[in-house]
Protein backbone atom coordinates (compact mmCIF):
# COMPACT_ATOMS: atom_id res chain seq x y z
CA UNK A 1 0.00 0.00 0.00
CA UNK A 2 1.34 3.62 -1.02
CA UNK A 3 1.47 6.08 1.63
CA UNK A 4 -1.58 7.66 2.83
CA UNK A 5 -2.49 11.71 1.21
CA UNK A 6 -4.55 13.45 4.10
CA UNK A 7 -6.67 16.03 3.29
CA UNK A 8 -5.40 20.30 3.32
CA UNK A 9 -5.18 21.20 7.01
CA UNK A 10 -8.12 22.92 8.22
CA UNK A 11 -10.07 22.06 5.64
CA UNK A 12 -13.22 19.99 6.28
CA UNK A 13 -14.72 17.02 4.01
CA UNK A 14 -18.35 17.42 4.89
CA UNK A 15 -19.73 13.43 5.11
CA UNK A 16 -23.02 12.64 4.97
CA UNK A 17 -24.25 12.66 8.51
CA UNK A 18 -23.09 16.39 7.98
CA UNK A 19 -24.54 17.14 4.83
CA UNK A 20 -27.42 16.26 5.98
CA UNK A 21 -27.96 18.90 8.61
CA UNK A 22 -26.26 21.13 6.04
CA UNK A 23 -28.88 20.72 3.97
CA UNK A 24 -32.01 21.52 6.35
CA UNK A 25 -30.13 24.31 7.23
CA UNK A 26 -29.25 25.82 3.94
CA UNK A 27 -32.51 25.20 3.27
CA UNK A 28 -34.28 27.21 5.90
CA UNK A 29 -31.41 30.16 5.09
CA UNK A 30 -32.13 30.08 1.79
CA UNK A 31 -35.98 30.21 1.96
CA UNK A 32 -36.19 32.55 4.38
CA UNK A 33 -33.47 35.31 2.59
CA UNK A 34 -36.02 34.77 -0.58
CA UNK A 35 -39.02 35.51 1.67
CA UNK A 36 -37.55 38.97 1.67
CA UNK A 37 -37.03 39.15 -2.04
CA UNK A 38 -33.03 38.97 -2.20
CA UNK A 39 -31.79 36.85 -5.48
CA UNK A 40 -28.90 34.94 -5.43
CA UNK A 41 -25.73 35.91 -7.31
CA UNK A 42 -22.19 33.47 -7.53
CA UNK A 43 -18.88 34.91 -8.38
CA UNK A 44 -15.77 33.15 -9.05
CA UNK A 45 -13.84 31.64 -5.92
CA UNK A 46 -10.38 33.20 -7.51
CA UNK A 47 -10.26 37.30 -7.94
CA UNK A 48 -7.43 39.63 -8.92
CA UNK A 49 -5.33 40.15 -5.28
CA UNK A 50 -5.90 44.09 -5.38
CA UNK A 51 -9.96 43.89 -5.10
CA UNK A 52 -9.12 42.06 -1.89
CA UNK A 53 -6.27 44.79 -0.72
CA UNK A 54 -8.65 47.80 -1.26
CA UNK A 55 -11.96 46.03 -0.39
CA UNK A 56 -10.98 44.51 3.09
CA UNK A 57 -7.54 46.99 3.76
CA UNK A 58 -4.16 46.77 4.19
CA UNK A 59 -3.08 46.80 7.54
CA UNK A 60 -6.42 44.28 8.43
CA UNK A 61 -5.51 40.66 9.53
CA UNK A 62 -7.02 39.23 6.45
CA UNK A 63 -4.86 41.01 4.10
CA UNK A 64 -2.28 41.19 6.75
CA UNK A 65 -1.51 37.50 6.92
CA UNK A 66 -4.89 34.94 6.16
CA UNK A 67 -4.88 35.39 2.12
CA UNK A 68 -3.74 32.73 -0.03
CA UNK A 69 -2.45 34.09 -2.79
CA UNK A 70 -0.54 33.04 -5.65
CA UNK A 71 0.50 34.14 -9.18
CA UNK A 72 -1.19 32.84 -11.95
CA UNK A 73 -0.15 30.30 -14.47
CA UNK A 74 2.60 31.93 -16.90
CA UNK A 75 1.26 31.69 -20.67
CA UNK A 76 2.24 33.41 -23.88
CA UNK A 77 1.06 36.86 -24.19
CA UNK A 78 -1.00 37.18 -20.77
CA UNK A 79 0.41 39.06 -17.90
CA UNK A 80 1.18 37.21 -14.79
CA UNK A 81 -1.24 38.26 -12.40
CA UNK A 82 -1.52 37.89 -8.69
CA UNK A 83 -4.56 35.54 -7.76
CA UNK A 84 -6.50 35.14 -4.75
CA UNK A 85 -8.49 32.37 -3.06
CA UNK A 86 -11.96 34.64 -1.62
CA UNK A 87 -11.14 35.42 2.03
CA UNK A 88 -15.08 36.98 2.21
CA UNK A 89 -17.90 37.40 -0.35
CA UNK A 90 -18.52 41.25 -0.30
CA UNK A 91 -15.39 42.14 -2.88
CA UNK A 92 -16.52 39.86 -5.61
CA UNK A 93 -20.33 40.76 -4.79
CA UNK A 94 -19.34 44.60 -5.48
CA UNK A 95 -16.62 43.92 -8.22
CA UNK A 96 -19.43 41.92 -10.12
CA UNK A 97 -21.86 44.74 -9.63
CA UNK A 98 -20.02 47.30 -10.76
CA UNK A 99 -18.50 45.05 -13.70
CA UNK A 100 -21.75 43.99 -14.61
CA UNK A 101 -24.51 46.66 -14.20
CA UNK A 102 -25.81 46.32 -11.72
CA UNK A 103 -25.68 48.51 -9.37
CA UNK A 104 -25.29 51.94 -11.07
CA UNK A 105 -28.77 54.14 -10.84
CA UNK A 106 -30.13 50.67 -9.20
CA UNK A 107 -31.69 49.30 -6.11
CA UNK A 108 -30.61 45.93 -5.03
CA UNK A 109 -30.90 43.01 -2.95
CA UNK A 110 -28.22 39.87 -3.01
CA UNK A 111 -27.35 36.91 -1.59
CA UNK A 112 -24.44 34.45 -1.65
CA UNK A 113 -23.14 31.45 -0.05
CA UNK A 114 -20.31 29.51 -0.62
CA UNK A 115 -16.69 28.47 0.52
CA UNK A 116 -14.07 31.01 1.61
CA UNK A 117 -10.34 30.98 2.69
CA UNK A 118 -8.41 32.27 5.50
CA UNK A 119 -4.88 30.88 6.71
CA UNK A 120 -5.87 31.19 10.14
CA UNK A 121 -4.76 29.15 13.24
CA UNK A 122 -7.51 26.07 12.82
CA UNK A 123 -10.13 25.39 16.13
CA UNK A 124 -13.38 24.62 16.85
CA UNK A 125 -15.48 27.41 14.56
CA UNK A 126 -11.80 28.55 13.11
CA UNK A 127 -10.77 26.71 9.87
CA UNK A 128 -9.09 27.20 6.85
CA UNK A 129 -11.99 26.94 4.29
CA UNK A 130 -15.39 28.02 5.84
CA UNK A 131 -18.55 28.94 4.53
CA UNK A 132 -20.51 32.16 4.44
CA UNK A 133 -23.73 33.20 3.59
CA UNK A 134 -24.34 36.81 2.79
CA UNK A 135 -25.88 39.49 2.19
CA UNK A 136 -25.87 42.63 0.06
CA UNK A 137 -28.12 45.59 -0.32
CA UNK A 138 -27.61 48.32 -2.88
CA UNK A 139 -28.96 52.12 -3.40
CA UNK A 140 -30.63 52.01 -0.42
CA UNK A 141 -29.15 54.52 2.51
CA UNK A 142 -32.01 54.48 5.39
CA UNK A 143 -32.09 52.74 8.40
CA UNK A 144 -35.29 50.90 7.23
CA UNK A 145 -33.48 48.56 5.60
CA UNK A 146 -30.99 48.00 7.93
CA UNK A 147 -33.46 46.77 10.37
CA UNK A 148 -34.50 44.60 7.58
CA UNK A 149 -31.38 42.59 7.13
CA UNK A 150 -31.43 42.25 11.06
CA UNK A 151 -34.99 41.09 11.01
CA UNK A 152 -34.06 38.34 8.48
CA UNK A 153 -31.52 37.02 10.47
CA UNK A 154 -33.60 37.31 13.27
CA UNK A 155 -36.41 34.71 11.44
CA UNK A 156 -33.44 32.77 10.88
CA UNK A 157 -32.48 32.06 14.29
CA UNK A 158 -36.23 31.86 15.29
CA UNK A 159 -36.60 29.01 12.34
CA UNK A 160 -33.24 27.49 13.38
CA UNK A 161 -34.53 27.52 16.82
CA UNK A 162 -31.45 29.23 18.23
CA UNK A 163 -32.96 32.89 19.59
CA UNK A 164 -32.11 32.16 22.98
CA UNK A 165 -28.38 31.68 22.38
CA UNK A 166 -27.79 34.72 20.36
CA UNK A 167 -27.91 38.47 21.23
CA UNK A 168 -27.68 41.21 19.00
CA UNK A 169 -24.55 44.00 19.41
CA UNK A 170 -24.98 46.96 17.61
CA UNK A 171 -23.16 50.55 16.92
CA UNK A 172 -22.83 53.35 14.70
CA UNK A 173 -18.99 54.49 13.27
CA UNK A 174 -20.79 57.77 11.97
CA UNK A 175 -19.59 59.47 9.24
CA UNK A 176 -16.15 59.90 7.53
CA UNK A 177 -15.56 63.14 9.13
CA UNK A 178 -17.09 62.43 12.46
CA UNK A 179 -14.60 59.18 12.86
CA UNK A 180 -11.38 61.47 11.71
CA UNK A 181 -12.28 63.64 14.77
CA UNK A 182 -12.67 60.71 17.02
CA UNK A 183 -9.54 59.00 15.65
CA UNK A 184 -7.66 62.13 16.85
CA UNK A 185 -8.77 61.76 19.97
CA UNK A 186 -8.14 58.37 20.25
CA UNK A 187 -4.58 58.25 18.88
CA UNK A 188 -4.09 61.21 21.71
CA UNK A 189 -5.31 59.32 23.98
CA UNK A 190 -3.17 55.96 23.21
CA UNK A 191 -0.08 57.78 22.73
CA UNK A 192 0.00 58.77 26.80
CA UNK A 193 -0.47 54.66 27.32
CA UNK A 194 1.82 53.23 24.97
CA UNK A 195 3.40 50.93 27.39
CA UNK A 196 0.06 49.50 28.03
CA UNK A 197 -0.28 48.40 24.05
CA UNK A 198 0.60 44.99 22.58
CA UNK A 199 3.16 45.14 19.44
CA UNK A 200 0.05 45.15 16.78
CA UNK A 201 -1.96 47.59 18.56
CA UNK A 202 1.14 50.12 18.40
CA UNK A 203 1.43 49.50 14.96
CA UNK A 204 -2.42 50.04 14.27
CA UNK A 205 -2.30 53.01 16.12
CA UNK A 206 -1.16 55.11 13.34
CA UNK A 207 -2.55 52.87 10.59
CA UNK A 208 -5.87 51.91 11.49
CA UNK A 209 -6.57 53.26 15.09
CA UNK A 210 -10.10 52.34 15.20
CA UNK A 211 -8.81 48.78 14.84
CA UNK A 212 -7.02 49.34 18.29
CA UNK A 213 -10.82 49.45 19.78
CA UNK A 214 -11.74 45.40 18.75
CA UNK A 215 -8.15 44.36 20.04
CA UNK A 216 -8.50 40.75 21.75
CA UNK A 217 -6.15 41.53 24.87
CA UNK A 218 -7.69 42.06 28.08
CA UNK A 219 -5.14 44.65 28.87
CA UNK A 220 -5.97 46.61 25.98
CA UNK A 221 -9.64 46.42 27.01
CA UNK A 222 -9.24 47.39 30.33
CA UNK A 223 -7.29 50.50 28.99
CA UNK A 224 -10.39 51.00 26.55
CA UNK A 225 -12.21 51.95 29.60
CA UNK A 226 -11.13 55.11 30.12
CA UNK A 227 -10.66 55.99 26.12
CA UNK A 228 -12.72 59.06 24.23
CA UNK A 229 -16.13 57.04 22.75
CA UNK A 230 -17.34 57.16 19.31
CA UNK A 231 -20.38 58.46 20.11
CA UNK A 232 -19.17 61.76 21.45
CA UNK A 233 -18.24 62.50 17.75
CA UNK A 234 -20.98 61.59 16.09
CA UNK A 235 -22.38 63.68 13.46
CA UNK A 236 -26.06 64.53 13.59
CA UNK A 237 -27.39 62.54 10.32
CA UNK A 238 -25.33 59.43 11.57
CA UNK A 239 -27.00 60.00 14.96
CA UNK A 240 -30.27 60.59 13.49
CA UNK A 241 -29.96 56.91 11.26
CA UNK A 242 -28.81 55.19 14.33
CA UNK A 243 -31.70 56.34 16.56
CA UNK A 244 -33.76 55.42 13.01
CA UNK A 245 -32.66 52.01 13.14
CA UNK A 246 -33.03 51.47 17.04
CA UNK A 247 -36.74 52.85 17.16
CA UNK A 248 -37.13 50.17 14.14
CA UNK A 249 -35.73 46.94 16.41
CA UNK A 250 -37.63 48.59 19.23
CA UNK A 251 -40.85 48.43 17.18
CA UNK A 252 -40.54 45.18 15.80
CA UNK A 253 -39.56 43.73 19.41
CA UNK A 254 -35.91 43.02 18.76
CA UNK A 255 -33.30 43.48 21.87
CA UNK A 256 -29.88 44.02 21.31
CA UNK A 257 -27.01 46.14 23.13
CA UNK A 258 -24.98 49.17 22.28
CA UNK A 259 -21.48 48.47 21.96
CA UNK A 260 -19.40 51.46 21.55
CA UNK A 261 -16.63 49.29 20.59
CA UNK A 262 -17.97 47.51 17.56
CA UNK A 263 -16.09 49.30 14.63
CA UNK A 264 -14.75 48.38 11.54
CA UNK A 265 -11.62 49.61 10.67
CA UNK A 266 -11.65 51.31 7.17
CA UNK A 267 -12.69 54.43 6.09
CA UNK A 268 -15.45 53.36 3.44
CA UNK A 269 -17.67 51.86 6.52
CA UNK A 270 -19.79 53.96 7.96
CA UNK A 271 -22.92 54.48 10.35
CA UNK A 272 -24.33 50.65 11.41
CA UNK A 273 -22.20 47.77 12.20
CA UNK A 274 -23.57 44.90 14.29
CA UNK A 275 -23.12 41.80 15.37
CA UNK A 276 -24.88 38.24 16.39
CA UNK A 277 -23.04 36.50 18.88
CA UNK A 278 -23.26 33.45 21.16
CA UNK A 279 -21.37 32.09 24.38
CA UNK A 280 -21.76 28.84 23.39
CA UNK A 281 -19.56 27.96 20.75
CA UNK A 282 -16.06 28.87 23.49
CA UNK A 283 -14.07 31.68 22.02
CA UNK A 284 -15.67 31.64 18.53
CA UNK A 285 -18.53 34.01 19.08
CA UNK A 286 -19.34 35.61 16.55
CA UNK A 287 -21.77 33.93 14.32
CA UNK A 288 -23.15 36.87 12.33
CA UNK A 289 -21.74 41.06 11.22
CA UNK A 290 -22.64 43.02 9.34
CA UNK A 291 -23.06 46.88 8.69
CA UNK A 292 -23.19 49.75 6.01
CA UNK A 293 -20.57 50.95 3.52
CA UNK A 294 -21.83 53.47 1.34
CA UNK A 295 -18.08 54.52 0.20
CA UNK A 296 -17.80 51.07 -1.09
CA UNK A 297 -18.88 50.98 -4.19
CA UNK A 298 -16.27 54.17 -5.28
CA UNK A 299 -13.75 52.50 -3.77
CA UNK A 300 -13.75 49.86 -5.80
CA UNK A 301 -14.26 52.11 -8.80
CA UNK A 302 -18.14 52.46 -9.32
CA UNK A 303 -20.22 55.28 -8.65
CA UNK A 304 -21.12 56.11 -5.21
CA UNK A 305 -23.65 54.18 -3.95
CA UNK A 306 -24.81 53.28 -0.37
CA UNK A 307 -24.81 49.54 0.40
CA UNK A 308 -25.13 47.67 3.68
CA UNK A 309 -24.50 44.05 4.32
CA UNK A 310 -23.91 40.96 6.64
CA UNK A 311 -21.65 37.81 6.52
CA UNK A 312 -22.56 34.24 8.67
CA UNK A 313 -20.44 31.52 9.24
CA UNK A 314 -22.23 28.39 8.64
CA UNK A 315 -19.73 26.35 10.29
CA UNK A 316 -20.60 28.34 13.47
CA UNK A 317 -24.28 28.49 12.60
CA UNK A 318 -24.62 24.31 11.95
CA UNK A 319 -22.40 24.06 15.39
CA UNK A 320 -24.39 26.46 17.33
CA UNK A 321 -28.03 24.42 16.03
CA UNK A 322 -26.22 21.35 16.91
CA UNK A 323 -25.51 22.24 20.65
CA UNK A 324 -28.73 23.90 21.71
CA UNK A 325 -31.60 22.82 19.75
CA UNK A 326 -31.51 18.92 20.12
CA UNK A 327 -35.41 18.89 18.20
CA UNK A 328 -33.22 19.87 14.68
CA UNK A 329 -34.16 17.15 12.67
CA UNK A 330 -31.32 16.43 9.69
CA UNK A 331 -32.66 15.69 6.26
CA UNK A 332 -33.58 12.34 5.92
CA UNK A 333 -31.42 10.24 3.30
CA UNK A 334 -34.16 7.62 3.14
CA UNK A 335 -37.89 7.27 3.45
CA UNK A 336 -38.41 4.07 1.79
CA UNK A 337 -36.57 1.15 0.90
CA UNK A 338 -37.44 -1.65 -1.91
CA UNK A 339 -36.41 -5.42 -1.07
CA UNK A 340 -37.23 -7.82 -3.61
CA UNK A 341 -36.26 -11.34 -3.80
CA UNK A 342 -37.10 -14.36 -6.21
CA UNK A 343 -37.14 -14.81 -10.28
CA UNK A 344 -37.62 -11.57 -11.94
CA UNK A 345 -38.48 -9.64 -9.34
CA UNK A 346 -34.82 -7.02 -8.95
CA UNK A 347 -35.76 -5.86 -12.43
CA UNK A 348 -39.66 -5.36 -11.67
CA UNK A 349 -38.45 -3.43 -8.16
CA UNK A 350 -36.30 -1.23 -10.64
CA UNK A 351 -39.60 -0.65 -12.66
CA UNK A 352 -41.93 -0.02 -9.91
CA UNK A 353 -39.35 2.53 -8.22
CA UNK A 354 -38.79 4.70 -11.52
CA UNK A 355 -42.90 5.23 -12.01
CA UNK A 356 -43.16 5.87 -8.18
CA UNK A 357 -40.42 8.56 -8.63
CA UNK A 358 -42.34 9.81 -11.53
CA UNK A 359 -45.21 10.50 -9.20
CA UNK A 360 -43.59 11.70 -6.12
CA UNK A 361 -40.62 12.90 -6.95
CA UNK A 362 -39.83 14.35 -3.33
CA UNK A 363 -39.92 10.93 -2.01
CA UNK A 364 -36.60 9.48 -1.33
CA UNK A 365 -36.72 6.04 -2.50
CA UNK A 366 -33.83 3.27 -2.22
CA UNK A 367 -33.82 0.18 -4.18
CA UNK A 368 -31.91 -3.00 -2.69
CA UNK A 369 -29.01 -4.33 -4.70
CA UNK A 370 -26.66 -6.83 -4.81
CA UNK A 371 -29.54 -9.53 -3.31
CA UNK A 372 -29.95 -11.03 0.00
CA UNK A 373 -32.39 -12.74 1.89
CA UNK A 374 -35.48 -10.45 3.01
CA UNK A 375 -34.12 -10.63 6.48
CA UNK A 376 -30.83 -8.86 4.98
CA UNK A 377 -32.65 -6.45 3.10
CA UNK A 378 -34.67 -5.43 5.76
CA UNK A 379 -31.22 -4.85 8.19
CA UNK A 380 -30.29 -3.09 5.17
CA UNK A 381 -33.26 -1.13 5.09
CA UNK A 382 -32.75 0.20 9.01
CA UNK A 383 -29.62 0.78 8.52
CA UNK A 384 -30.65 3.71 5.78
CA UNK A 385 -33.40 4.77 8.32
CA UNK A 386 -36.11 4.25 6.12
CA UNK A 387 -39.49 4.65 7.54
CA UNK A 388 -40.97 2.14 5.10
CA UNK A 389 -40.45 -0.73 3.61
CA UNK A 390 -41.92 -2.12 -0.27
CA UNK A 391 -41.75 -6.01 -0.66
CA UNK A 392 -41.86 -7.67 -3.53
CA UNK A 393 -41.67 -11.39 -3.82
CA UNK A 394 -43.00 -13.48 -7.04
CA UNK A 395 -46.27 -13.61 -5.84
CA UNK A 396 -46.29 -9.86 -6.04
CA UNK A 397 -45.28 -9.04 -9.16
CA UNK A 398 -47.61 -11.74 -11.05
CA UNK A 399 -50.28 -10.30 -9.55
CA UNK A 400 -49.37 -6.59 -9.64
CA UNK A 401 -49.26 -5.55 -6.24
CA UNK A 402 -46.92 -4.60 -3.59
CA UNK A 403 -46.34 -5.35 0.25
CA UNK A 404 -46.04 -2.04 2.05
CA UNK A 405 -44.79 -2.17 5.58
CA UNK A 406 -44.46 0.36 8.11
CA UNK A 407 -41.03 -0.24 9.73
CA UNK A 408 -41.70 1.97 13.11
CA UNK A 409 -44.88 -0.51 13.67
CA UNK A 410 -44.59 -3.40 11.56
CA UNK A 411 -48.22 -2.90 10.05
CA UNK A 412 -48.27 -4.11 6.20
CA UNK A 413 -50.90 -3.77 3.51
CA UNK A 414 -51.19 -5.08 -0.21
CA UNK A 415 -51.81 -3.11 -1.91
CA UNK A 416 -52.04 -2.63 -6.07
CA UNK A 417 -48.43 -1.19 -7.61
CA UNK A 418 -50.41 1.30 -9.40
CA UNK A 419 -51.63 2.36 -5.88
CA UNK A 420 -48.36 2.31 -4.10
CA UNK A 421 -47.07 5.89 -4.38
CA UNK A 422 -50.74 7.19 -2.97
CA UNK A 423 -50.51 4.83 -0.55
CA UNK A 424 -47.07 5.79 0.41
CA UNK A 425 -47.32 9.45 0.82
CA UNK A 426 -50.50 9.13 3.51
CA UNK A 427 -47.47 7.08 5.31
CA UNK A 428 -44.20 8.88 5.16
CA UNK A 429 -44.02 12.74 7.35
P1 LIG B 1 -13.26 36.57 13.96
O1 LIG B 1 -13.15 37.78 14.81
O2 LIG B 1 -13.98 35.42 14.60
O3 LIG B 1 -11.96 36.17 13.32
P2 LIG B 1 -13.89 38.05 11.59
O4 LIG B 1 -14.11 39.44 12.05
O5 LIG B 1 -12.59 37.70 10.96
O6 LIG B 1 -14.23 37.00 12.76
P3 LIG B 1 -15.73 38.38 9.41
O7 LIG B 1 -14.68 38.67 8.42
O8 LIG B 1 -16.61 39.47 9.89
O9 LIG B 1 -15.09 37.63 10.65
O10 LIG B 1 -16.63 37.16 8.85
C1 LIG B 1 -18.01 37.00 9.18
C2 LIG B 1 -18.26 35.67 9.84
O11 LIG B 1 -17.63 34.60 9.14
C3 LIG B 1 -17.71 35.54 11.24
O12 LIG B 1 -18.57 36.15 12.16
C4 LIG B 1 -17.67 34.04 11.42
O13 LIG B 1 -18.96 33.53 11.73
C5 LIG B 1 -17.27 33.58 10.06
N1 LIG B 1 -15.82 33.31 9.99
C6 LIG B 1 -14.81 34.20 9.81
N2 LIG B 1 -13.62 33.58 9.76
C7 LIG B 1 -13.88 32.25 9.91
C8 LIG B 1 -13.07 31.07 9.91
N3 LIG B 1 -11.75 31.12 9.75
N4 LIG B 1 -13.67 29.87 10.10
C9 LIG B 1 -15.02 29.78 10.25
N5 LIG B 1 -15.84 30.86 10.23
C10 LIG B 1 -15.29 32.08 10.06
MG1 LIG C 1 -10.85 36.74 11.66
Amino acid sequence: MSKKIQSVRGMNDYLPEDTAVWQRVEDIIKRVVESYGYSEIRTPVLEQTPLFKRAIGEVTDVVEKEMYTFNDRERDGEEVTSLTMRPEGTAGCVRAGIERGLIYNQEQRLWYLGPMFRHERPQKGRYRQFHQMGAEVFGLAGPDVDAELIMLTARWWRELGITEHVTLELNTIGSLEARANYKEALVAFLEQHKDKLDEDCKRRMYSNPLRVLDSKNAGVQALLNDAPTLMDYLDEESRQHFAGLCAFLDNVGIGYTINPRLVRGLDYYNRTVFEWVTTSLGAQGTVCAGGRYDGLVEQLGGHATPGVGFAMGLERLVLLVQAVNPEFKAARAVDAYLVSSGEGTQIAAMKLAETIRDTTPELRLMTNYGGGNFKKQFARADKWGAQVALVLGENEVAAGQVVVKDLRNGEQQTVAQAEAAAYLATLIG
